[in-house]
């Protein structure tokens, strides 16, 4: 099952954009993910921190798993590992995953469900594909994002926000054809479920093929569109953004991206893209693996606490058979 959808023409509608009067952002740069093994080594592609980070500012990477058709045995997940400083959002559109932490928090994402995990403080969790989809293999197709807390939240108790798809809030373009669900923040006053420390709107989109999608934008956020499969085309310049590719918007009060007329098989229903957008904390970054702070100073005690254990410990049940402290910080 893929993520929550509804027929487009029963969804309240996206208000419709003076083409004159709106300030249309300019796309600044396109550019592709990169691909990576994570974990076990699942393959992901990622299309930031390759660019400049402060253009990203308040998000620190994002991570596209997927969409891979796995055969028996072939999916993998992460060991434990700990975080501290900022939050980690994973939106599972196929497939599930299933997450443990050592604060008691954890469950089943799967089908369209967001698990918005602010590790804050400090904990350590565990990543992984249920036992069913590793025996049966089959497809699997997610998103991991990770948003920077401002410095006066970095320790923040750790917090756990499990969405499912039916809290999801669901529009429709101004013309009725595209879907655009709300996972978190805000769009045209249409409010999304997740709950965030620093403001940001948090979008998936399906442009139905051909069809122009049109998004009023905080002019104080940044915004980038980044396609999870299908081509289209982003900014009045009408730059192509094609799977695995992110454009990066400029100043302006509004977004404007186009679906292609053909669409390959795997985005038949429309262009999938998130579109994602937030309000710079420009604060001094330091960052080392799974902890992100402001200081060099706090990555090292960072590192203290996980080793003397004050970022939790795992539940005896759980304890990994394979793996080392210096596997748990890959
Ligand atoms: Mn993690």
């Amino acid at each position: 099952m893929p993520a929550v959808t509804a027929d487009p023409l029963t969804l309240t509608r996206l208000p419709r954009l003076p083409e004159q009067e709106t300030a249309w952002r300019p796309v600044t740069r396109v550019v592709t993910a990169e691909r990576h093994l994570e974990g076990e080594g699942f393959a992901v592609r990622r299309p930031f921190p390759g660019i400049d980070l402060p253009l990203a500012d308040p998000f620190l990477l994002l991570d596209h798993m997927g969409a891979v058709e796995y055969a028996p045995g072939e999916a993998k997940g992460t060991s434990w590992h700990p975080h501290r400083g900022f939050e980690t959002v994973t939106y599972i559109i196929d497939g599930a995953f299933q997450h443990h932490d050592t604060t008691g928090g954890g469950g089943l994402i799967t089908d369209g469900a967001t698990q918005w995990m602010t590790a804050g403080s400090g904990l350590q969790h565990i990543e992984q594909p249920p036992p069913e989809l590793v025996a049966t293999g089959g497809l699997f197709h997610g998103v991991q994002l990770w948003v920077n807390l401002p410095r006066e939240h970095k320790w923040a108790p750790p917090r756990y926000q499990d969405i499912k798809s039916r809290d999801v809030s669901l529009l429709s373009s101004d013309d009725g054809s595209s879907v655009v669900r709300v996972i978190a923040g805000e769009l045209a006053g249409h409010k999304g479920p997740g709950a965030t420390y620093t403001p940001i709107t948090f979008l998936h989109a399906t442009v139905a093929p051909g069809a122009r999608l049109t998004l009023p934008w905080p002019h104080e956020f940044n915004a980038m569109v980044y396609a999870l499969s299908g081509r289209g085309a982003a900014g009045p310049g009408a730059r192509p953004v094609g799977e695995g590719q992110l454009a990066m918007f400029g100043a302006g009060d509004a977004l404007s991206v186009t679906a292609a007329d053909a669409q390959p098989l795997a985005a038949r229903n429309g262009w999938e893209i998130l579109v994602l957008g937030g309000l710079p904390i420009r604060e001094p970054i330091a960052r080392y693996g799974p902890f992100v702070m402001n200081t060099r100073e706090e990555i090292i005690e960072a590192f203290e606490d996980f080793q003397s254990g004050r970022m939790g410990t795992i539940p005896a049940e759980r304890v990994p058979h394979h793996s080392s402290a210096d596997e748990q910080l890959s």
